[in-house]
């Protein structure tokens, strides 16, 4: 069902149904409500939550959507997303891709903008340029206002999801973003520019000052220089010279720490010509893996830098929390664990667990298995493309594997078919909840048909019971449903909501 008007009538009609759920819920906010009792611990204690964007409830009504949450899939924790550029966690389904059996069944392409889908107020972002970012997307409206009185009705919690993805075009951003290693301005904003630390705590402090919510999710899901310049993730492409960060900034930040940036610089431009010689079959005479050590050895600065980037991203997640904290210490920060933190041995080396837990209240560890195959795949396709090139990458895959402490997952060539595996979800909750020593939760990200390639694992509602199970049986502290609702099907869901409430009677 399609009119060529269609983008005049959508806007009316968004703007009517949230405003009457808004309405509703304000005027009488039992008259809805399932039984408080029953929503209050629909799985013993442990929160389970859903990812779901602002577009959502604009197409289908605010009351209906909670109200099928909780009922469906057992939610009783929203994380609405209220910042982000980006189409991971807002807007309708990613394009190119089948529709879920609800919302709208049209492509928002040409309407998604992205920002600050709440109300910014001007006295949080005196110490950044970054002051314009409201989100155009559906007017006048204020995401979390419309959706907060209704979702209190039914008992349940909600985070505010935020989340560093910019776009050019933004007011400001041009002033504040990342150096290459040619010296060319990139699309990523320099976490040691305190024009952009000064924006993410300000974005937090609003959000916990100007609405009576119960935290934050924040997401940064970006990688240091080294892994980057090795494309040594699942969805990157190996673009070594277009490594970051060498803006003022940055080097200001590496000089205070004794570090040499002419020879960061020279390092990265030796590791850039690596791998495009690698791209280009030229191997070394001593072999890929001896050549990629031999520079480590030669350059530690290599690494040097790489740290220098985490040390950024991980004091930008610290000032957030404090900043939520000074606001109300009861408010709850989490921060989103990106899944190359599953794959890459040489990432989960830079970090760990604890050290993670102590700058969070929970942690929202990526477990997704359906998608995880697709993407563990090109993981190993990408080392195998450059460090591990010598090495047959079905060897490579079983290697790697068993350093990661994976059991028996598919072959190489048929692991985006197959998808990983639910003894995958439970081997990584349990990791994760190892690693936290109880000093903050673990909240396992499941896979509710996250989109993947034509030919690659789409979710069952089997797959999402099967997840589901294997995460609460390691014993999550919670579940976070992901990546958002628009991209699930409802029988997913309630596949979802019936794991958990199996659960229960174990
Ligand atoms: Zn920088």
């Amino acid at each position: 069902m399609s009119t060529p008007q269609r983008p005049a009538l959508i806007a009316r009609r968004d703007f009517c149904a949230v405003s009457a759920g808004l309405a509703a819920a304000m005027a009488a906010p039992q008259a809805f409500a399932l039984p408080l009792a029953e929503l209050k611990a629909p799985a013993g204690g442990r929160s389970i939550g859903i990812q779901i964007g602002a577009v959502s409830f604009v197409d289908e009504g605010v009351d209906k959507v909670l109200d099928l949450l909780a009922d469906r899939g057992a939610v009783d924790t929203l994380y609405l997303t209220t910042f982000t550029y980006g189409r991971g966690l807002a807007g309708r389904q990613i394009p190119g891709h089948p529709f879920p059996d609800h919302g709208l069944q049209e492509s928002d392409e040409g309407t998604f903008h992205g920002g600050n889908y709440a109300t910014p107020h001007a006295e949080f972002y005196r110490d950044t340029s970054l002051k314009q970012t409201r989100a155009p997307d559906h007017g006048e409206l204020d995401i979390v206002t419309a959706v907060l009185p209704a979702a209190r009705a039914r008992g349940m919690r909600l985070f505010c999801s935020i989340e560093d993805v910019f776009r050019s075009d933004v007011a400001g951003v041009e002033l504040l973003s990342e150096v290459d290693l040619q010296g060319r301005r990139a699309g990523t904003l320099c976490l040691y520019h305190p024009e952009v630390r000064a924006f993410w705590t300000g974005l937090a402090t609003d959000l916990c000052t100007s609405y009576d919510i119960d935290g934050i999710l924040f997401f940064n899901e970006r990688n240091g220089p080294l892994l980057n310049a090795l494309g040594a993730s699942h969805a990157q492409s190996i673009a070594s010279s277009r490594v970051t960060c060498f803006c003022e900034h940055h080097r200001r930040a590496a000089r205070e720490q004794g570090l040499d940036v002419e020879r960061a610089r020279r390092g990265y431009t030796a590791l850039d010509k690596f791998v495009q010689a690698a791209l280009n079959d030229q191997r070394p005479t001593d072999g890929y893996f001896v050549e990629f050590w031999r520079l480590l050895a030669e350059w530690p600065e290599i690494i040097a830098w790489d740290r220098l980037f985490d040390a950024a991203k991980h004091q930008v997640l610290a000032e957030v929390k404090a900043a939520v904290k000074r606001v109300r210490p009861a408010l709850q920060v989490g921060f989103h664990i990106e899944h190359v933190n599953s794959f890459n041995p040489i990432f989960r080396a830079t970090r760990t667990y604890a050290d993670l837990a102590s700058k969070a209240d929970f942690l929202k560890v990526v477990v997704y298995n359906n998608c995880g195959g697709e993407r563990y795949a090109q993981f190993i396709r990408n080392i195998g493309s450059t460090v591990f090139r010598d090495v047959p990458k079905e060897e490579l895959l079983r290697f790697n594997s068993h350093l990661l402490n994976y059991g028996a997952e598919a072959q190489l060539d048929e692991l985006a078919k197959a998808g990983l595996s639910p003894d995958y979800v439970d081997r990584e909750t349990r990791r994760a909840l190892a690693g936290v020593k109880g000093k903050c939760q673990v909240l396992p990200g499941i896979d509710i048909g996250i989109p993947t390639g034509n030919e690659s694992r789409k979710a069952s509602p089997d797959d999402t019971h099967a997840a589901v199970a294997a995460a609460l049986r390691a014993g999550a502290d919670g579940l976070i449903l992901s990546r958002k609702y628009s991209e699930m099907n409802l029988a997913n869901l309630s596949a979802a909501g019936r794991a958990v409430r199996d659960s229960l009677v174990r």
